[in-house]
């Protein structure tokens, strides 16, 4: 597996690849690896021919007074992860390789970043969806790989790659879940014991929803209420949003019909956790 630092290396990398015949699959992430992130590079290793990873912790998609500074950065343990996973090259650029001057350019995707997310994270959106143009630019891979855990994210990703054209394809990879229901993510380890066992209310409330939804309720109030009362069993819970959208415009909806998106957002102590489900009313 190479390691490389500097555009013009992995550039170099992957035209290598690409000029033998093979597909470039890229999975792009902030490193502090684990199974969630693991599962977007086994389902690269499965579909490409040469697997790129990027972690760069972005300091554009953070806002004032998030943790930026307290993010974890295990590189030497991420790299073991790559390596093992099959990866080619994890391309692992500075802040200056990315931003060497002050940034002018921004890649704004309108409406689907306002609601969820979009509401406490004011330019989050925008730093991903322009990190993630560049790293494509950089990378040129076929096929990029994106978690559902970040439902938002992952709408935003392909509204752009579809607006600008760009030439490549996006493969959603499904919620990879401890064994008692929290999603993974690289900020559980800011949580509590305590907070850990209150943080598996939030997918035993989308379970709850599921079964509200696949049961015939229609009436999203009644199902906002059902996950904000399995949630206020814990106090150390403090809810950001719940909300029921369609999948596509992530727009708000009054009655379930068609895809269904659930998310989640709340903050324990001083982490936030964010989750979702899919419900399709109409398989
Ligand atoms: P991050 O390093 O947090 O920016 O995440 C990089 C990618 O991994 C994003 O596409 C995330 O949606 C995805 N990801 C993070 N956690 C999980 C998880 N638990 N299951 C599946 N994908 C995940």
């Amino acid at each position: 597996m190479k390691i490389s630092e500097t555009i013009k290396s992995v550039r170099e990398l992957v035209n290598t690849a690409r000029k033998a015949g093979k597909k470039i699959g890229f999975v792009p992430t902030m490193g502090a690896l684990h199974i969630g992130h693991i599962s977007l590079i086994e389902e690269a290793v499965k579909q490409c021919d040469f697997v790129a990873v990027s972690i760069f912790v972005n300091p554009t998609q953070f806002s004032v007074g998030e943790d930026f500074q307290k993010y974890p950065r295990p590189l030497q343990a991420d790299l073991e992860i790559c390596k093992k996973a099959g990866v080619d090259v994890v391309f692992a650029p500075s802040i200056k390789e990315m931003y060497p001057n002050e940034n002018l350019t921004w890649v704004n995707v309108e409406k689907i970043t306002e609601p969820l997310c979009g509401k406490s994270r004011h330019g989050h959106f925008r730093g991903v969806a322009t990190v993630c143009t560049k790293l494509f630019n950089i990378v040129v891979p076929d096929f990029a790989y994106f978690g559902q855990k970040d439902a938002q994210q992952a709408a935003v990703i392909k509204q752009m790659i579809s607006d600008l054209n760009m030439p490549v394809e996006i493969v959603v990879c499904p919620t990879v879940r401890e064994k008692d229901g929290l999603a993974v993510s690289s900020r559980n380890q800011y949580l509590s014991r305590q907070h850990k066992k209150d943080a598996t209310l939030i997918y035993k409330s989308l379970q709850k929803c599921q079964q509200m939804i696949l049961a015939g309720e229609e009436d999203v109030s009644v199902i906002i209420d059902g996950i904000g009362q399995i949630l206020s069993q814990s106090p150390a819970i403090e809810i950001e949003y719940i909300s029921v959208v369609d999948a596509q415009t992530l727009q708000n909806l009054t009655k379930i019909s068609g895809k269904v998106l659930v998310a989640i957002a709340v903050k324990i102590g001083s982490t936030r956790l964010i989750d979702n489900i899919l419900v399709d009313t109409n398989e």
